[in-house]
């Protein structure tokens, strides 16, 4: 066997396992078509792994990952009345999620938001804005800012209770995301929209000063300057002038999962986090507990995050490809679903039946 790789499987919460078992058969797929084997190891993580092992993130998940080639995590956590059964340090996004990415230091989260044509009428917005489909690299800087800064919590000498929390970035952390988005940015419409508040916030006029560093090596890339409130209303308003959109860690969160909203779904939006030596791959969304057990979660992030994981991580291009493919063929079959319902004439399937018929033309477009 020539290329063998292991791979950690975290399902996480809710709807986490049910769309892991769907992503996991790709290997299978995979494995029957070409000259590759996949070892699937899968480990505790999230609030499952609180309930069972006493921590998020446990020590013998962490050994796993420190040991195999890539990362495969589904959503974790619970609902908000759920998750206060969980002491706040060990909440799914402090207890496991945060100190997955520092771990990895994967700084830098590709999110694709993409829609193809044949795919236009799942979106809210008129057919006239998305009639096209919508194709934009969301980065994401995914260990830095506030999320990862100092917090103190305490009462002040006028006995008030306060909170502080920091948004800390040094040079570095900002230059080395921001340098993959312009690599992006050339490997695409050499166009780049910097997202930022640097009408309020210190860090985002140091975001931009260190920004204009980086374009000195990538003269070739335009950049476009937008406010993060600006770029939330043009999104919606206009989101095909976008391409490549960079932005810090917190923003970067809340538009993305705009952008779901945008496609129709946040379950059509797969993602990878990328550090210097490893990467993990998740779906961008939560663990959905609203509609968990149901059997009816769109798997479409979940095996997206698998494509992306073969192309980012083992080079395997075309068998990226193929995965997408073979998903936009059962939606351009008329099957999606229920997330994506439009009241169109779709029939509307359960996660496995979904999984069934990707499957199915991921094997037709393997064999051909
Ligand atoms: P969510 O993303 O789980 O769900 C928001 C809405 O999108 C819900 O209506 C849900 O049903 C729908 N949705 C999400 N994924 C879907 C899919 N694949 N198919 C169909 N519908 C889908 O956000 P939330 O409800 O705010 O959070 C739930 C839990 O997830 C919380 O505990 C939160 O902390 C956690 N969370 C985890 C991650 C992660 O694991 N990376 C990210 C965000 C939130």
């Amino acid at each position: 066997m020539s290329n063998a790789y292991r791979i950690a499987v975290l399902p996480g919460d809710a709807i986490g396992p049910e769309i892991m078992a769907q992503a996991a058969r790709v290997f299978d797929v995979m494995q029957r078509h070409r000259d590759v084997a996949f070892e699937l190891i899968e480990c505790p993580f999230g609030a499952g792994a609180y309930f069972s092992h006493g921590k998020g993130f446990p020590d013998e998940t962490k050994a796993v990952c420190d040991d195999v080639d890539a990362i495969l995590k589904g959503p974790v956590g619970l609902s908000h009345e759920e998750s206060q059964k969980i002491p706040v340090e060990e909440q799914a996004e402090r207890g496991a999620i945060l100190p997955l990415r520092a771990r990895y230091n994967t700084f830098a989260n590709f999110r694709p938001i993409y829609l193809s044509p044949d795919m236009a009428h799942f979106s809210p917005l008129k057919s006239e804005i998305v009639k096209d489909g919508l194709d934009i690299l969301l980065i994401r800087e995914l260990v830095g800012g506030l999320y990862f800064g100092e917090k103190e919590r305490g009462t002040n000498d006028n006995g008030l209770r306060y909170v502080k929390e920091v948004l800390e970035y040094d040079e570095t952390q900002i230059r080395q995301v921001l340098e993959v988005a312009f690599q992006q940015a050339m490997q695409r419409k050499k166009l780049l929209h910097n997202i930022h508040k640097s009408n309020v916030l210190m860090s985002s006029v140091f975001w931009n000063e260190v920004l204009d560093e980086v374009h000195a090596d990538f003269p070739e890339v335009e950049v476009v300057h937008l406010l993060v409130d600006a770029a939330a209303t043009a999104m919606c308003l206009n989101p095909t002038q976008f391409d490549v959109m960079v932005m810090e860690n917190m923003f970067g969160d809340i538009l993305s999962d705009q952008a779901g909203g945008l496609l129709g779904s946040l379950g059509l939006m797969p993602s990878a986090c990328i550090g210097p030596e490893k990467a993990y791959y998740e779906p961008s969304h939560g663990s959905a507990p609203d509609i968990a057990g149901q059997n009816i979660a769109n798997p479409y992030s979940m095996i997206g995050s698998v494509a992306m994981m073969l192309e980012m991580s083992f080079g395997m291009n075309d068998e990226a490809q193929a995965i997408w493919r073979a998903m936009q063929s059962v939606f351009e079959d008329g099957f999606s679903t229920p997330d994506l319902s439009s009241g169109d004439g779709t029939e509307l399937v359960s996660t496995d039946v979904f999984g069934d018929k990707v499957m199915a033309k991921l094997d037709e477009l393997l064999a051909s």
